[in-house]
C-alpha cells in the first residue's frame, strides 16, 4: 500500500474538502480517498510500504498526453525550418526522418517519454507514422519496450503514409509504405498489443497521417479495420490552410467531407489539431463525438492558427490537450502546454472563456477518453493510480496559493512535477527520474540526432 499522505491541496471529485486528505493505493489502483488519519474499511495500517508526505503538495490526476511524435526529439530545432510554415517544414524534415532506425525509434521513446514524465504526464500517445524500408524491427515492439521500461502507461499509434510524391502526396515515395503492409502490420500490432482493459498500461490506435500524406482508401480501409477490432482512430486534421486548399484541389472537398467519406469520424475518432473548422463543422464534430486534440504551441510555433477550443467546448466537443512532435514545440513539457492553452485561448476569446480549472480537465479526464481509457484522469476509488504532484511551498507559487489549483497554470516558471506516479509507481521522486540515468540519456539521445543530421546533409 502506497500512502499520499495530508495533500494541501486534492484535485478531485471525490474530495469532500480539498485539503487534509490522504489517498490510498494498492495494486496499481486508488483504493480509497479519506480524511487524514483516517483508515479505510478492510486496510491494515501496517500494510502501509511507502508514505509520501504531500503536506505542501497539489496533487492531481496524471496528465494525458493525446498526441506527439516522438522520434522528432532527435530533430527539434533544427535552423533550416526554425521559420518554416507546416508545408515546407515538412518538406525539409521528410529526408531527414528516413534517416531513423530501431536505434533512434527507441532513444526517442525514452527521451519523450522523460521529458512528459518529469512535466506531470503519466500516459501519452505516441503517433509514429515513418517506417523506412531498411529497417527491418517491430518498431512499435521497440516502443513498448522503452515505454514499459521506463513505466508510462502508452497508447501509441501504428501510424501510416501511403500516398507519395508520385501519387500527388507530400512526402516524398522514399517514406511510404503500401496499403497492403499497412494494413496487415495494423492489425498485427492490434493483435500483439491492444489491452482493451480500463486499466490497461498498452493500447493500439491506427493512424493514417493526414489527408495529403495517405490514399482515401487507406484512411477508409483503417477505420473499417479499427471498428472491427475496437480500438481508436487518429490523424491529423484541418491544421493548416495549405491543408485545405490541398484537399479542395485534389478532392473537391474540405478535409472534414472528406474523413465523413471514409468513415472516419465519430466517437472512436480524434483529429490533432483542428485548426481550420468551420462552425457548421465544429456542430458537425459535437453530433458525432468526434475529438480534437489541441496542441498549441506547435500551432504558435508552425503559424498554423488558434483553434475554435471554447467553441467546441462549449458545444460538447470532446478535447483534449497535446504537446505535439518536438520538431514543431519543441519540447515534451505538458503543464507548459496546459498553460500555453489557458494564454492562447484568451486572445482569441478574451479573458473570461476558458478557466484554469476547465484546462486541466481537458488535460487530465479528457486526455484519458480520447485515449479510450475508462478509469483514468481522475482522483476516484477503482482507478487508475496515476498522479501528478506538485510541490507548491516554492518562490514561484509564493502569494499565489489562494487558489492552488489555478497557481499551477497561472505562476511559476519551473514545471517540473515533485513526484509522477504511474499505475501506483513513483517513477519521478524529488524531481528526478527513477528509472533512466537522465546523463546516459542525454549523451546518447545528443549522438543519435547528430548521426541523423549528418546522414541528411551528405545526402541532399
Ligand atoms: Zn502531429
Amino acid at each position: 500500500v502506497l500512502l499520499l499522505e495530508n495533500c494541501y491541496h486534492l484535485h478531485s471529485p471525490a474530495a469532500m474538502n480539498p485539503g487534509g486528505q490522504d489517498v490510498w493505493v494498492s495494486n496499481g489502483r486508488i483504493i480509497a480517498v479519506t480524511e487524514t488519519g483516517a483508515t479505510p474499511d478492510g486496510v491494515d495500517r501496517n500494510a502501509i510500504d511507502e508514505r509520501i508526505d504531500c503536506s505542501t503538495c497539489l496533487v492531481l490526476p496524471g496528465f494525458v498526453n493525446t498526441h506527439h511524435h516522438f522520434f522528432q526529439t532527435l530533430t527539434r530545432n533544427l535552423k533550416a525550418a526554425q521559420n518554416a510554415k507546416l508545408f515546407d517544414w515538412l518538406v525539409y524534415h521528410y529526408p531527414v526522418w528516413a534517416g531513423i532506425n530501431e536505434e533512434a525509434v527507441r532513444l526517442s521513446t525514452t527521451l519523450a517519454t522523460a521529458e512528459l514524465l518529469l512535466t506531470g504526464c503519466t500516459c501519452t500517445s505516441d503517433h509514429h507514422y515513418l517506417y523506412p524500408p531498411s529497417v527491418n524491427a517491430d518498431l512499435l515492439g521497440v516502443q513498448f519496450d522503452s515505454a514499459s521500461e521506463i513505466g508510462i502507461r502508452f497508447a501509441p499509434c501504428r501510424g501510416s503514409m501511403s500516398r507519395g510524391a508520385s501519387q500527388g502526396g507530400l512526402p516524398p515515395d522514399e517514406v511510404v509504405q503500401d496499403e497492403d503492409t499497412i494494413l496487415s502490420d495494423s492489425l498485427l500490432a492490434i493483435e500483439h498489443y491492444h489491452d482493451p482493459g480500463a486499466h490497461a498500461m498498452r493500447k493500439v490506435i491506427l493512424a493514417p497521417c493526414s489527408p495529403f500524406s495517405v490514399t482515401l482508401s487507406l484512411m477508409r480501409e483503417s477505420a473499417r479495420l479499427a471498428r472491427a477490432h475496437g480500438v481508436r482512430l487518429h490523424t491529423h486534421l484541418a491544421e493548416t490552410a495549405d491543408e485545405e486548399a490541398y484537399c479542395l484541389e485534389q478532392h473537391g472537398k474540405r478535409p472534414l467531407q472528406l474523413m465523413e467519406e471514409c468513415e472516419f469520424i465519430g466517437s472512436d475518432v480524434t483529429y490533432a489539431h483542428g485548426i481550420h473548422f468551420s462552425t457548421e463543422e465544429i456542430t458537425r464534430l459535437a453530433e458525432t463525438g468526434t475529438g480534437v486534440c489541441h496542441c498549441p504551441s506547435s500551432n504558435m510555433r508552425l503559424g498554423s492558427g488558434i483553434a475554435r477550443i471554447v467553441e467546441m467546448v462549449r458545444q460538447g466537443v470532446p478535447v483534449s490537450i497535446a504537446v505535439d512532435g518536438s520538431a514543431s514545440n519543441d519540447s515534451s513539457d505538458y503543464l507548459g502546454e496546459m498553460r500555453m492553452a489557458l494564454l492562447l485561448q484568451r486572445i482569441r476569446y478574451g479573458a473570461d472563456a476558458l478557466s484554469a480549472e476547465q484546462v486541466v480537465d481537458l488535460g487530465t479526464r479528457g486526455g484519458a477518453a480520447a485515449l479510450g481509457f475508462t478509469r483514468s484522469g481522475e482522483i476516484r476509488p477503482g482507478w487508475t493510480a496515476d498522479f501528478a504532484i506538485f510541490d507548491l511551498h516554492r518562490l514561484q507559487y509564493a502569494g499565489a496559493l489562494s487558489d492552488p489549483l489555478a497557481a499551477l497554470l497561472f505562476a511559476g516558471h519551473d514545471h517540473s512535477a515533485t513526484h509522477t506516479i504511474v499505475a501506483g509507481r513513483v517513477l519521478v521522486r524529488d524531481g528526478k527520474l527513477q528509472t533512466v540515468d537522465e546523463e546516459q540519456l542525454f549523451a546518447d539521445a545528443d549522438s543519435a540526432a547528430r548521426r541523423l543530421l549528418e546522414r541528411a546533409e551528405t545526402s541532399r
